[in-house]
């Protein structure tokens, strides 16, 4: 039995990075969740603080086959998000980001519910444009190795807003920019997960290029916020809209702040740059702070201890499933 306003909400990709923390939120509110996860690159060591909640229930499912269940909400999240993930098995990553959006999408035409897409800064590509407000198109390459989590997105957005006006679902859009924080997969690459590691084991610190290249780095806890009141907000609010933290940092600036946080004796070491690396990346959050009321307040560092205090806790007691 439900009171009040709680309602029974699905997270797609419930056992990841960003699914975690949004499951952990909802709980925290009361509602009952369902967590739907293939785990790919979810664990359930992510959850396993929540296993035992009588208000969470945990469902090993792949998004690419139907779903027949009964709940009042809907947060699509499954996706591999790192290129070495999403890369691994390509057409599974389409497969997930396309036929996952139509599954999900019908589930919610079904139960008339409220649907959350996680879509990406990547829908942008390679832009001309800085930074990058939600009118802007993109520019992808439709046949590369990266097209088939950007193409994938951009089809499941395509899909969102044909099933809003076809069918009027109410729907929510969020384009993600780079987030971090505690429960990041430790190998998938990223700038904050490399780095902090490095640091902890005393190992060099890898630039890719000069380390002059900028990103925004949101904590996820901000992130979830934004999240969850894009999902409870006027239906005509539907997005797409930016979510990220604007205060830019150059990545050569992030790495001596790990540096200065952990006390790490650890050098700094340049790598060549990988292939199609954006100079600069910083979120055009104004929509989100007019619509939403929302902007980030965890700043760089803050954030980042909290990470390392994460990661620090995982070395510690061994990478578990
Ligand atoms: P993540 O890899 O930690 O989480 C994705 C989850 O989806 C994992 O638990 C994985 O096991 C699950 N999953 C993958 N394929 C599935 C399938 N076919 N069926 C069921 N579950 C499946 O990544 P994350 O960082 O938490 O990202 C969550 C969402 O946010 C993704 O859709 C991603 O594209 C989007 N996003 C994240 C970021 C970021 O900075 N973290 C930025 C932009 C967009
Ligand atoms: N679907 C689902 N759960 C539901 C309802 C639909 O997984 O509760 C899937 C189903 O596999 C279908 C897809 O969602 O293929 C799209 O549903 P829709 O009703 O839009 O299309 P149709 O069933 O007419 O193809
Ligand atoms: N990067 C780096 N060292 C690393 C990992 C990444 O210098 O060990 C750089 C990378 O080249 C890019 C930036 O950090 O310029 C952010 O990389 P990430 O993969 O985290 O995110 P994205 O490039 O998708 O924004």
């Amino acid at each position: 039995m439900r009171y009040g306003h709680t309602k029974k909400i699905l997270v797609t990709g419930g056992a990841g990075f960003l699914g975690s923390h949004l499951c952990e939120r909802l709980l925290a509110q009361g509602h009952e969740i369902l967590c739907v996860d293939n785990f790919f690159t979810g664990s359930r060591r992510n959850i396993a603080h929540l296993l035992d909640k009588p208000n969470f229930e945990l469902l090993r499912h792949d998004v690419t086959f139907p779903l027949y269940v009964e709940v009042d909400e809907i947060y699509n999240l499954a996706c591999p998000a790192s290129p070495v993930h999403y890369q691994f098995d390509p057409v599974q990553t389409t497969k997930t980001s396309v036929i996952g959006a139509i599954n999900m999408l019908g589930l919610a035409k079904r139960l008339k519910a409220r649907i959350f897409q996680a879509s990406t800064s990547e829908v942008y590509g390679d832009p001309e444009v800085h930074p990058q407000p939600e009118e802007y198109w993109g520019r992808v390459n439709p046949i590369g190795f990266r097209s088939c989590y950007d193409e994938g997105k951009r089809c499941a957005e395509t899909l969102f807003f044909d099933y809003h006006r076809q069918h009027r679902l109410p729907i929510k859009v969020a384009r993600i920019f780079n987030t971090y924080g505690p429960r990041m997969h430790p190998n998938d690459g990223r700038v904050v997960s490399n780095l902090v590691l490095q640091a902890l084991r005393g190992q060099d610190i890898t630039l890719y290029g000069d380390g002059a290249q900028t990103r925004s780095f949101c904590y996820v806890d901000d992130l979830i916020e934004a999240f969850i009141r894009l999902m409870n907000t006027d239906s005509e609010v539907t997005g797409p809209i930016n979510l990220g933290n604007p205060a830019e940092f150059t990545i050569r600036s992030l790495a001596e702040i790990v540096i200065a946080l952990t006390g790490s004796r650890s050098k700094l070491v340049y790598r060549q740059l990988p292939p199609d690396d954006p100079r600069q990346r910083r979120p055009d959050i104004a929509k989100a702070t007019q619509l939403l009321a929302w902007e980030p307040t965890i700043d760089l560092r803050d954030g980042l201890m909290r990470t390392i205090r994460y990661f620090e806790d995982y070395l510690s007691t061994g990478p578990a499933e």
